[in-house]
């Protein structure tokens, strides 16, 4: 290997953490049983299923296996296994479940290292939950140039807390007044400078590729942009375009020459067309997407995160937001139901991601449920929120299905999921890495 991959080989053994040491004679060896095994990638569930897991790895996974001798056996009963599940699209250094403008001023005077402590557990909600990874899609708290999502994953991945494994966008990358703007609708010049690329702010291609530079610089595992305004966010209409299409062939050239995956925010068709067209690999909510944007993405292979969790959140309590927020949260809820069925439809490629933060971290798993709702079936729903998110997220060589040499992130979801979708919210036993994060069978 010459030296200038090094890096990179380095960056990818640290993710996967326990994953590259090998198995040793000493690991010991446990079989999960279940009624059901789901694999995270057929199109039916199996009978009788059986998993072996030696160390931080999956051994074999199939129907009525021999049970290894010596092996600890684990019997989960009246239950699906299935791969750990996993989120697109979270923001587990945030929690914006509350009043808008509360934690906005919360946001402004808390110290940042107690808002990395309250981070802990939003990470421990979100695996036992049953999440074992997720993409997290920015984080920054105004005038701090700290990056709490690299430490978190980082703190993680060593071990001092309990919590998903996380690939990090740090900084969204946004255009002056945009969605990702932290300073707009406050007074001029209230944090005394313009936000530049050091805050994920940037206007034109150059400024655009060295932003996406400095995310991956410190820490970036991908990159997140918005491309059109946003929801909560209070000077942008959510369907306008915040990029020009030069714009946005920088940002998808930068990030794609530096080998890391683009997500956009997303909301409005014109900028979804540009987004998808300059090549970005997944756009995150789409709720304004007409059938024909939808049917390039198709073509082109890109992902949609559609988020359902957020709007529903949001929509459930409409009122308790300024009137900016509300009119654009009932433009978005109102459009999206018809966007996502006619994705479904489509065939276009659907990742489960759902914008936790935006409602309390750890009920990510209602995602299925509202999926399901608007006609998508249930082991679709599955395996969008398991192997189809490990594609999205370049990682399914490791983590995504049940089988022999991937990492042991296995859940036990109660019953039936096909039967009943949202058994997925109840999930009785976590194991990631092999470690067992929780089981309420015992
Ligand atoms: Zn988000």
């Amino acid at each position: 290997m010459s030296i200038r991959f090094l890096p990179r080989v380095l960056a990818s053994l640290f993710i996967f953490g326990a994953f590259v040491s090998s198995l040793t004679a000493g690991d010991s060896v446990i079989a999960l049983k279940a009624a059901r095994l789901f694999d995270g990638k057929s199109k039916a569930l199996i009978t009788n299923g059986v998993v072996i897991v030696q160390g931080t790895t999956i051994t074999d996974a199939g129907s009525n296996l021999p049970i290894p001798s010596g092996a600890q056996v684990i019997d989960l009963g009246n239950a699906t296994l299935s791969p750990g599940f996993m989120d697109a699209h979270t923001h587990l250094t945030f929690d914006f479940s509350g009043n808008f403008n509360e934690r906005r001023l919360k946001l402004l005077e808390t110290n940042v290292s107690e808002l990395a402590f309250m981070t802990i557990p939003n990470a421990r909600a979100t695996i036992e939950a049953g999440f074992t990874t997720v993409r997290d899609l920015g984080s920054r708290f105004e005038g701090s140039h700290d990056f709490v999502d690299v430490a978190l994953r980082n703190a993680i991945a060593k071990g001092i807390f309990v919590g998903p494994r996380m690939l990090v966008a740090t900084y969204g990358i946004g255009a002056t007044g945009g969605h990702f703007d932290d300073t707009a609708g406050f007074r001029d010049f209230l944090f005394r400078h313009e936000p530049d690329f050091s805050d994920g702010i940037a206007d034109s291609p150059d400024a655009i590729r060295k932003a996406v530079r400095f995310q991956i610089k410190n820490g970036a595992d991908v990159i997140k942009a918005a491309v059109s305004g946003g929801v909560l966010s209070l000077t942008d209409e959510v369907d306008t375009p915040q990029f020009t299409p030069a714009e946005m062939v920088a940002l998808v050239d930068e990030t794609h020459r530096l080998r890391k995956k683009i997500a956009v925010h997303c909301h409005g068709d014109q900028a979804a067309k540009e987004a998808i067209e300059a090549g970005v690999d997944s756009i995150e909510h789409g709720s304004f997407l007409k059938p024909e944007t939808l049917q390039l993405m198709k073509t082109k292979g890109t992902y949609l995160v559609p988020t359902l969790m957020a709007t529903e959140w949001i929509m459930g309590k409409v009122d308790t937001y300024p009137p900016a927020v509300a009119a654009k949260a009932k433009a978005a809820a109102a459009a999206r139901s018809e966007m996502f069925r006619n994705a479904v439809k489509l065939g276009v490629k659907i990742g489960l991601g759902t914008d936790a933060a935006v409602y309390p971290h750890g009920q990510n798993a209602k995602e299925f449920k509202l999926m399901v709702d608007l006609g998508m079936p249930p082991l679709e729903a599955l395996r969008a929120g398991t192997s189809v998110d490990a594609d999205l997220l370049g990682i399914s060589q490791k983590v995504g299905t049940l089988e022999k040499g991937k990492l042991a992130d296995i859940v036990a979801i109660p019953g039936d999921p096909t039967t009943d979708i949202t058994a997925t919210e109840r999930v009785s036993f976590v194991m990631k890495e092999g470690k067992i994060v929780k089981n309420t069978t015992r």
